[in-house]
């Protein structure tokens, strides 16, 4: 099996660190694996996607190093996959049309709530025939009520989700444009996605993934989730903090060979050693050996860094 693994960023900002390390890590688990590393550019937000973000993303990659193979795949473009995805699990009774009304979900969850209850869709729409063909609808996963979904993650080891939490996903929302973890499936099967590294913050969306996988009969590739670094204060660092795009490092003069060492040790390591060519970080790189907790941002070490090229 040759590996693949993908970025998939969202073209709705710059490439911040965060970003960029989770590009690292799995374009240098495909290298160190002699294996592939394709870019999609997740651009089906269309009101706040943008061209030149694009561009930007890509230009820290290149900066980076981060060479991609074959051209980006562009998510937008790919819709109509998308929807032919979703007709299979109507057709295969994995899916069914939701015609709730937004004030209609309003009172069932205040219903919910009323009751000590955590707010979640309860299915009603599973079993109902009473709705005008011409309704407007949503398309909603018919997720499994019992049992878990566990995600076997290559860093942070079994996850497990109780099935009950998990509540009937929207696939496709009433204007007909597919939503975040349908298109993903479609997405990385279709792309042949050995390998998924991303962030730990789309953790939660994976055992639905997952259910998606099984349901529409796909191969569900393996996982990695990378903990998220956090600012120097222990606080949650965010594409917001302008000071930390990559871009800008490029500006003020670093070097990527120290952008990029330094991106490695946030989360990774390998022995004492301080300081690695590119060839020894993919020799040595290993998604085992990436630390479990949040990585903490640290300038002083990437000055260090930069002062040694
Ligand atoms: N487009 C998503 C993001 O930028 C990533 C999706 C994924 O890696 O599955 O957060």
């Amino acid at each position: 099996m040759t590996v693949r693994t993908r970025f998939a960023p969202s073209p709705t900002g710059m490439l911040h660190i965060g970003g960029a390390r989770t590009a690292l890590f799995s374009w240098l688990y495909a290298r160190h694996h002699g294996g592939q590393f394709v870019l999609r550019i997740e651009d089906t937000d269309r009101e706040r996607s943008t061209d030149e973000a694009t561009q930007v993303i890509l230009d820290g990659l290149k900066w980076l190093g981060l060479d991609w193979d074959g051209e980006p795949v562009f998510q937008a473009a790919r819709q109509a996959e998308h929807v032919l995805a979703v007709e299979q699990l109507l057709e295969e009774g994995h899916a069914y049309r939701c015609y709730c009304s937004k004030e209609e979900l309003d009172e069932m969850r205040e219903a919910q709530r009323a009751a000590g209850e955590k707010p979640m869709y309860d299915g009603r729409c599973r079993h109902r025939s009473d709705r005008p063909a011409d309704a407007p609808f949503v398309v909603r996963f018919r997720s499994p009520d019992e049992g878990e979904t566990v995600v076997h993650d290559l860093v942070l080891g079994d996850v497990s989700f109780p099935n009950a939490e998990l509540d009937d996903l929207i696939l496709l929302r009433s204007d007909g444009t597919p939503t975040y973890n349908l298109a993903v499936v479609a997405d990385d099967a279709a792309m042949a996605i050995t390998h998924v590294v991303r962030g730990s913050d789309h953790l939660n969306n994976t055992p639905r993934q997952i259910q998606l996988y099984q349901a529409l009969g796909l191969p569900i590739p393996q996982f990695a989730h990378i903990p998220l670094i956090h600012g120097p204060d222990g606080a949650k660092m965010s594409k917001r903090h302008g000071s930390v795009a990559i871009t800008e490092y490029r500006e003020q003069g670093y070097l990527p060979e120290a952008v990029n060492n330094y991106l490695a040790r946030l989360g990774w390591s390998h022995g004492d050693e301080e300081v690695f060519s590119r060839e020894q970080m993919i020799e040595l790189f290993e998604l085992e050996q990436v630390g479990k907790a949040a990585a903490r941002f640290d300038q002083q070490k990437l000055d260090w860094l930069n002062a040694h090229w």
